[in-house]
């Protein structure tokens, strides 16, 4: 396994990233980019295990709920990041893949758990690479007035394929080793240039990633920004120009009809784990808004009760989903699990809907404060701390402890990593119409228009009511 320090250097591999206009040639001592690097490494360091054949929990394809429990318990015993989040996903999305594309060429199966052998044994951490450039959103792939929106094969020898073509806001790209290309969409005939999946080096030749992030600029106090600060990662616009793949790291080549199998299983693997975070993410949401009733003297009030009360039903509900998502969990031919596609687009839809809402609750609870509470620097400095103090010290709360409570709540959801979280909530593994999509497509709406047809027919006979499921 790779220490933080070793994965630190792993960084200086030659690999071209960009960010604010210019190359970044060690992220680690990048300023913008050191604390995501940083906590990366705190990452290898909590799972360092210096015994032969050791291995990060994230590694472990589950077979069984069970099994995916005791991974996520074995992987709570560590700290984790954005890169060790997007390896798990990624390659759950393809060993999930797998068997179907196995029965296309039994290489395809091969190639991918030799593939998850050689990230494990090597401890590396890999990007989902789905997201093209995309142009013309109406236009298909081979129809866009420049080739490259989407990602795709321009050349190939006995040894490989070349593929070139733009992904964006490809999440800790370059911060991890790989990038695991995927299609985004189903492919039709005559896009077989398009149908691509591979694993890519991040410093292989042709590579090139712009990065953004919401990491503070300057030289801010971290207490302002409790979560930006600490917790930031950035997003990768990564660009192929006539990048070498060799056959052993391809997944699928050419065959349209299988292009989609990847890009769901991502899907569903990466809304599963959002699901997860999303029913604790919503009771962290009722705990703050809880606390800030109570610094505003408000928490007996009526009307606030009945806001916390919605809260609560709200965060409620994302647990039932979640829970239910693992309920029913299914089962790949090759024994892998894989949660309800249903419950987790459901409630990935759900929770955007309703995230406005929590936040216009949460925002109401504590009052202009959230965005207006003067900043740590300020508060510190002599000729200022008693006047603001005093007015920011009331029961139950010391002042610290107001300004604590409305900074975390600025920058968790009306500032940098709140406004980047709000988006990401919403479009990360999926936006809204392609949570209905996959909804309508898990539904049984058989099942359910003979429930209607059953009602129908018993409408006006009391006696077959019941037998209709009325009451
Ligand atoms: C912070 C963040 C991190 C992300 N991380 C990753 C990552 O690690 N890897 C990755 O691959 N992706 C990542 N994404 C990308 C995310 O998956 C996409 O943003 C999402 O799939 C939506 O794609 P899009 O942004 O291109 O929007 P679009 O798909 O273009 O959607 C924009 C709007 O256009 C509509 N629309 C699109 N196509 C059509 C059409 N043909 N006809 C009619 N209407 C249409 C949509 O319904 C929507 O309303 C990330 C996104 C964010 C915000």
């Amino acid at each position: 396994m790779m220490t933080g320090e070793q994965y630190k250097a792993s960084l200086r591999d030659g690999r071209r990233t960009y960010l604010d206009g210019e190359r970044v040639t060690d992220p680690a001592n990048h300023p913008r980019l050191k604390v995501a690097v940083e906590r990366a490494a705190r990452v290898y360091d909590s799972f360092y295990d210096p015994r032969p054949g050791a291995f990060n929990p994230v590694y472990i394809m589950p077979k069984s709920v069970e099994e995916y429990e005791e991974r996520r318990a074995l992987l709570r015993k560590g700290e984790t990041d954005m890169t060790l989040g997007t390896t798990g996903v990624v390659l759950l999305a393809l060993a999930t893949s797998a068997p179907e594309l196995g029965h296309l060429k039994p290489e395809y199966r091969e190639r991918i758990y030799d593939y998850i052998e050689f990230v494990k044994a090597n401890d590396l951490r890999c990007a989902e690479v789905v997201t093209d450039a995309k142009g013309h959103r109406k236009l298909r792939p081979n129809q866009q007035d420049d080739p490259d929106f989407y990602v795709h094969v321009v050349d190939r020898t006995s040894e490989g394929v070349y593929i070139t073509g733009a992904k964006m806001h490809i999440s800790g790209a370059s911060l991890d080793h790989e990038l695991v290309v995927l299609p985004t969409k189903a492919m039709r005939p005559g896009e077989e240039a398009y149908a691509i999946a591979c694993a890519v080096p991040v410093n292989a030749p042709g590579v090139t990633i712009i990065d953004t992030t919401y990491a503070p600029y300057g030289d801010y106090d971290p207490r302002d920004y409790p979560v930006s600060g600490s917790r930031n990662c950035p997003e990768g616009f990564v660009v192929f120009d006539r990048v070498f793949v060799p056959y052993e790291r391809v997944f699928l080549d050419g065959e349209t009809s299988h292009a989609a199998v990847l890009a769901h299983s991502l899907g569903l693997w990466e809304r599963a784990e959002g699901t997860l975070h999303a029913a604790d993410d919503a009771d962290r949401m009722v705990g703050l808004a809880a606390l800030l009733a109570e610094a505003n003297g408000t928490a007996d009030q009526p009307h606030v009760k009945d806001r916390l009360a919605w809260l609560v039903v709200y965060a409620t509900m994302c647990r039932a989903a979640a829970e239910a998502a693992m309920l029913h969990a299914r089962k790949t031919e090759d024994g892998l699990l894989t949660p309800s596609p249903l419950y987790v687009s459901a409630l990935k839809y759900y929770r955007s809907e309703m995230m406005a809402k929590v936040l216009d609750i949460v925002h109401d609870m504590g009052g202009s404060l959230i965005v207006n509470a003067p900043r740590w620097r300020d508060f510190d400095n002599p000729e200022l701390h008693t006047a603001l103090a005093k007015a920011l010290g009331t029961e139950p709360l010391t002042a610290e402890e107001r300004l604590q409570l409305f900074s975390y709540v600025r920058d968790t959801t009306a500032d940098a990593y709140g406004g980047w979280s709000y988006v990401t909530g919403q479009l990360a593994g999926g936006g809204q119409h392609a949570q209905r999509l996959v909804a309508m497509r898990q539904y049984d709406l058989e099942r359910a228009k003979d429930l209607a047809r059953k009602v129908l027919k018993s409408a006006g006979r009391a006696e077959e009511g019941s037998a209709a499921g009325l009451v």
